[in-house]
């Protein structure tokens, strides 16, 4: 299935169209602008009139070549789209640890080619050292179709897993900072302050602002087959010039519920252990996907946002990596009330 077309950013457009075109892209840009703007289809838009077949001449791609075909189903040889994922299990050898993470991204693909509109990233998904090695594995390939390779890295802010671990975001600077001659790669972020400034002075930086009502109106109607004129009013005003928030309505719903436990559960690690057991036992047993790791993810941006702003950052650092033990327990399918209990007297302890 071709993913929707790119809504709105006419301006955006116009400059990248203009300096394609003209020969004079930037061979390394980062699209920052809140979360579910568009950037990243932004970025395929771009990637699709690189590798037109049609030539740069008017900087659009042209949509009926082979190569805007493959671009808009997600399966162009030299796309690289690299989006967070959950990091493998540890222990494996480094060259095993890039299969698997070559493995989860075609993985992830298939799933956005399967159902093109999808959700932010979970909570532990980053672009790990696995990532970066992949990615300069297939940088030093040559094309495959044409004479272009685009590299597009989604939420770039997630290189950095946490302040200190800049591991994977120093191995890409050597990349950005000479890049293959053949070679265009676009960066995005909703948090460009959470970059590294190393990376940041080695990017054009574009923003990528929210789009008109009007545009965010025709999105729903066509792409989302509403038909509710009431209903498209009201989810328009709450996505707010962003079409990735039309996606999910309910973000007053389920996000702000998901916010809301992580609150209870850092209200109950902060209150003396009577609480932190209530809380635990008020987890469901045998059910540790699902709402509870989202709970946990909750908590780990909580942690990061704090980081950022300036909080004690041992004690953060530290919080970060009980909280990944906590979420690789619960992925192992661990007891979530006994899983709960132990972090919240961890972070009792580090608090
Ligand atoms: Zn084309």
């Amino acid at each position: 299935m071709p993913i929707p077309p790119l809504y709105g950013h006419e301006g955006i457009r116009n400059r990248l169209a203009g300096a394609l075109a003209a020969g004079r892209l930037p061979q390394a840009l980062l699209f920052e602008g809140p979360p579910g703007v568009g950037k990243q289809r932004l970025a395929l838009w771009l990637a699709q009139a690189i590798l037109c077949e049609a030539g740069p001449g008017n900087g659009e791609g042209c949509g009926a070549c082979r190569a805007c075909k493959l671009v808009l189903n997600l399966s162009h040889p030299d796309v690289h789209w690299f989006v967070p994922v959950e990091p493998p299990k540890k222990a494996a050898d480094p060259d095993k640890l890039v299969d698997l993470v070559a493995d989860a991204l075609a993985e992830e693909m298939a799933a956005r080619r399967e159902g093109p509109l999808y959700e932010p990233p979970s909570g532990l998904a980053g672009h790990g050292i696995a990532s970066v090695r992949l990615l300069l594995r297939r940088l030093a390939l040559t094309p495959a179709m044409g004479g272009r390779k685009v590299f597009i890295i989604g939420d770039a802010e997630r290189l950095v897993p946490q302040p200190g671990a800049e591991a994977a975001a120093n191995a890409l600077l050597k990349a950005l900072e000479e890049p293959p001659q053949d070679t265009v790669f676009v960066l995005t972020t909703a948090q460009p302050d959470a970059l590294l400034t190393t990376i940041l002075s080695r990017v054009v930086r574009v923003r990528v602002a929210g789009n008109s009502d009007s545009v965010l109106a025709a999105f729903a109607r066509t792409e989302l087959g509403l038909k509710s004129e009431p209903e498209i009013v009201q989810r328009v005003a709450a996505a707010d010039g962003c079409i990735g928030r039309l996606l999910a309505p309910e973000q007053g719903g389920p996000a702000s519920g998901e916010s809301e436990i992580t609150g209870r559960f850092l209200g109950a690690a902060e209150g003396g252990s009577a609480r932190r057991y209530a809380f635990a036992l008020g987890q469901q047993p045998f059910q540790a996907r699902g709402a509870f790791t989202d709970m946990l993810d909750g908590l780990l941006e909580r942690l990061r946002h704090e980081a950022r702003n300036g909080a004690d950052l041992d004690k953060v650092v530290e919080a970060i990596a009980r909280v990944l033990d906590a979420r690789r327990l619960a992925q192992g399918n661990v007891n979530p009330q006994l899983i709960a209990a132990v972090l919240a007297d961890d972070l009792a302890e580090h608090a």
